[in-house]
């Protein structure tokens, strides 16, 4: 089973609807993205002699290339490997070494820092620009057979940061993919063919996951062309292609409701927005809901469980007429069709309906590992549950309320940030003793990120070169937007940092 077949399928069924737009104007038809595809697969195994299983890794700003991209490489039977666009050289470099990525796809504005990031990844032999001649000349020649593929091999390695602040591959199978694709036809939509989806989030990401529930249906997705998220023109997008679905995290729900041409959406133009990713606070899902009418489903997944562990679905949002509307519009939902959700103590019992413990999840949407790290995946993955790492409690109708994340991640305009990689960075100032980064609640981002910080005794260290430090190491939006200069952290009595104590100074 590979999961380029959801592509063949609708090259069969929806042969000339638009498989994808670039901003008005359609890109590709299904059969012609279908042709395409095959042949640029060719030329991964033939010319750049990649075999079964290989990975290859891609750092583009949203673009119609990137569909093309990842379908190439599944149609190969290869492993594909996105990577955010927004990270750090060191970041690319680290993710591109521990894949062993064998080749690069970029979009021009990321070409020098992947070239740079990939003189520390010795496996890696080629960059190929989307925007250049070598990448059109991918679409000549002849097609190839589909890759005969195990349901179990590794289709998409998605790195995903871990307590460590290391990044950890989470191993997605053509398996785990496809269950994926069909719990949103169970839990989300199902979406007719010649709707529309919009990619304003990162493609390397939910919004990305999500186009394989598109393809299969035979759904247009539409790339803006700026390829980030302005809420004007993502407005005028949804405005111009018909039932659009989007999806888009909790700040950027709410920098649209409050985006002046929120008002130029016409009626009916929007079929479902689904967020998901961190939390949502009550007040601005209610303004939400007043504002766009009942479009909105929620998600609660993560990349070890890819979008799918429990949904709030347009109709428990439309309820309101249910005695506990505004308790459900504060959780995350029921348990998805295709898994099974548990709440556990540190034993892995089940705890009475309201009790607080940790959330596990069994099913076929589950990662069959962390790539290269035994060690994490046995952490993770015990008798076949993941342990998420978040804490929450179910209430006795099945609703699941998430009560913090065990991790301490911050959650910052929908992108993840683990204190400890900050951390790990201030720390290598001679001047800085000790430091903990707390995430601090903002407003228009969800959270921003916040520095503790020790100095030794007899010197002295500044916020620019801190600030410095960071630049030169992290991507710039994990940097700390405030340094507090404290005498000494709060710790326990086995020396571990008060994080919940810090939080309380901020
Ligand atoms: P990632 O692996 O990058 O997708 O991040 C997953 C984490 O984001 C989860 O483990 C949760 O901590 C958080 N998260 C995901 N969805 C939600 C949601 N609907 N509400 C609150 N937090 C969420």
């Amino acid at each position: 089973m590979n999961i380029a077949h959801l592509l063949l399928g609708a090259a069969q069924e929806f042969r000339d609807i638009a498989a994808l737009a670039r901003g008005d104007t359609v890109h590709l038809g299904y059969r012609d993205l279908w042709r395409r595809v095959s042949v640029m697969s060719t030329h991964l195994t033939v010319r750049f002699g990649l075999t079964r299983g290989d990975r290859v890794a891609f750092a583009m700003t949203n673009c119609v290339e990137s569909i093309e991209v990842m379908y190439a490489i599944w149609h190969a039977g290869l492993c594909a490997v996105p990577m955010n666009a927004k990270l750090h050289a060191r970041e690319f470099a680290f993710i591109l070494e521990n894949s062993g990525a064998r080749l690069c796809f970029v979009t021009p504005d990321l070409a020098a820092t992947i070239a740079e990031a990939a003189k520390e990844a010795p496996a890696l032999k080629e960059i190929v620009d989307v925007t250049t001649r070598a990448y059109g000349f991918m679409a000549v020649g002849d097609p190839s057979t589909i890759a005969d593929c195990e349901p179990t091999d590794t289709a998409w390695l998605f790195y995903t940061s871990g307590t460590t602040g290391r990044p950890k591959g989470a191993m997605l199978s053509h398996r785990n993919l496809l269950a994926m694709t069909l719990n949103y036809y169970a839990d989300v939509d199902r979406p007719p063919a010649g709707a529309s989806m919009v990619h304003a989030a990162p493609i390397s990401h939910g919004s990305g996951l999500w186009n394989f529930p598109m393809v299969a249906r035979g759904v247009t997705q539409v790339f803006p062309e700026s390829g980030h998220y302005d809420v004007a023109e993502t407005v005028g997008l949804m405005n111009r292609w018909p039932d659009c679905s989007i999806f888009l995290a909790p700040t950027m729900v709410k920098r649209l409701i409050e985006h002046a041409s929120a008002a130029d959406l016409k009626p009916g133009a929007l079929r479902l927005i689904s967020y998901g990713g961190a939390p949502m606070y009550v007040s601005d899902l209610k303004r939400a809901l007043d504002r766009l009418g009942s479009v909105l489903c929620q998600l609660y997944g993560q990349g070890e469980s890819p979008m799918t562990i429990t949904h709030l679905s347009r109709e428990m949002h439309a309820a309101r007429q249910h005695p506990r509307w505004e308790a459900r519009l504060a959780s995350a939902g029921l348990a998805d069709t295709c898994v099974e959700v548990r709440v556990v103590d540190e034993q892995g019992r089940k705890v009475p309906v309201g009790e607080v413990g940790e959330i596990v999840v069994k099913g076929d949407t589950v990662m069959s590992g962390y790539w290269n790290n035994p060690e994490a995946t046995a952490k993770s993955l015990r008798d076949g549950w993941l342990w998420t790492g978040d804490v929450g409690a179910f209430d006795e109708d099945g609703f699941l309320t998430l009560k913090d994340r065990s991790k301490d991640m911050i959650i910052s305009g929908g992108s993840n940030i683990y204190p400890r990689e900050i951390e790990d960075v201030l720390n290598l100032h001679p001047a800085v003793a000790e430091c903990s980064v707390v995430g601090r609640p903002h407003p228009e981002w969800g959270e921003e990120v916040v520095a503790f910080v020790v100095s030794r005794p007899g010197s002295k260290v500044t916020p620019a070169e801190l600030d410095r430090l960071c630049l030169d190491n992290i991507a710039r939006f994990k940097r700390p937007k405030d340094y507090r200069f404290i005498d000494a952290l709060p710790k326990n009595n086995y020396g571990k940092i008060l994080k919940t104590e810090l939080r309380t100074k901020l």
